[in-house]
């Protein structure tokens, strides 16, 4: 799932970049550049920069046409969905996510990773550096 991704961001990159001599500071569409004759190329990224490799404007294209997934609240929003109801102590009406929060950080905290593992592996939710979560659907729509 996750490298299905990462081949379709590639190539995205790839479509994005020209490559670039880095030597000559020369873009060589043809895959060898004019100047010094070298095929060992980088890629120039119009309007920002250059370097080796694609890894770099996969992260550029990420941060330029996604969102990273808010997971504190799209945790939130996934347990209101599963308790719509609020909680009644005493004479107050409380928001479930409030009171778990409060009163068992540690718990919910738990509760927000497992949320977090699943969500990955069903492939809602996918990170390429283990710490920015995108929606798969926002990545597809890429
Ligand atoms: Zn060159």
């Amino acid at each position: 799932m996750q490298n299905d991704f990462y081949d379709k961001l590639s190539q995205l990159a790839l479509k994005r970049s020209i490559p670039y001599c880095m030597g000559c500071h020369k873009e060589a569409k043809d895959g060898r550049c004019l100047s010094c004759g070298s095929d060992d190329l980088g890629f120039l990224l119009p309007g920002c920069s250059c370097g080796w490799g694609l890894d770099w404007i996969i992260e550029e294209i990420l941060k330029e046409c996604l969102t990273p997934v808010d997971l504190a609240e799209a945790f939130e929003q996934s347990v209101r969905e599963s308790y719509p109801e609020t909680v009644q102590v005493a004479w107050m009406n409380l928001d479930v996510c409030t009171v778990c929060q409060e009163i068992d950080p540690v718990s919910w905290n738990i509760a927000k990773g497992e949320w977090e593992d699943q969500e990955c592996e069903a492939g809602t939710i996918v990170t390429f550096d283990g710490g920015t979560y995108y929606w798969a659907y926002d990545l597809e729509a890429l």
